[in-house]
């Protein structure tokens, strides 16, 4: 079945459309306008599933940006985290004394940003922030909260705008989510 045959099979799980993240991240990148007034920031994305509402957050707020990446995997199946995080691709721009915000796809047990934020302290920011495009609070786990959350999910495995299943429907312009019968068909 092609990605998009899936495309409008999933809409009938859908949970944000395209208009509601985009307008979701303009009143955050208001929020950071607000916050850093006359400084410059880093926005560093997490690869790969941040890249659709890092532009969005970037194309809205009009604080001095500079964009940076970073690559983090957590092994375990593919609708699951383990916690054992390893750094694939590493910033190369200059960290010392910038403000960073991290832009995150989703904070599910947290350890993935916990281990990022730690990593990254190592680098001597003036400071590290965090804005997620979606946050699982009930799934919890590592002590880290996000700064600037597009919305809060359920425990539910969520695909599209940046978010894979099985590395396929970043594309899509909305943000569903996927059950076990839906898996099968894949
Ligand atoms: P954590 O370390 O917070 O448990 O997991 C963070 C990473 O796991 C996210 O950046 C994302 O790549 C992946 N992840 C967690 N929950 C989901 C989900 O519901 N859907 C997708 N596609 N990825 C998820």
């Amino acid at each position: 079945m092609s990605d998009k045959t899936l495309e409008s099979k999933f809409l009938g799980k859908l949970l944000y459309n395209q208009d509601q993240i985009v307008n979701r991240a303009k009143e955050l990148a208001k929020q950071i306008d607000e916050d850093y007034e006359g400084e410059e920031v880093i926005l560093l994305g997490t690869l790969k599933g941040s890249v659709l509402w890092l532009v969005d957050i970037l194309k809205y707020t009009t604080v001095d940006t500079k964009v940076e990446f970073i690559s983090a995997s957590s092994y375990g199946s593919s609708t699951t985290s383990s916690g054992v995080v390893k750094i694939t691709y590493e910033p190369t721009l200059n960290l010392y004394n910038k403000h960073i915000i991290i832009v995150e796809d989703i904070v599910d047990t947290g350890n993935t940003l916990k281990y990022l934020v730690n990593k990254l302290n190592e680098r001597g920011p003036k400071s590290i922030r965090i804005c997620t495009m979606l946050n699982k609070q009930s799934r919890r786990v590592a002590d880290v909260k996000p700064d600037y959350i597009g919305f809060e999910v359920d425990d539910l495995f969520v695909i599209g705008y940046g978010l894979d299943y099985d590395q396929r429907f970043r594309g899509l312009p909305y943000i569903s989510y996927l059950e076990e019968s839906d898996i099968e068909y894949l």
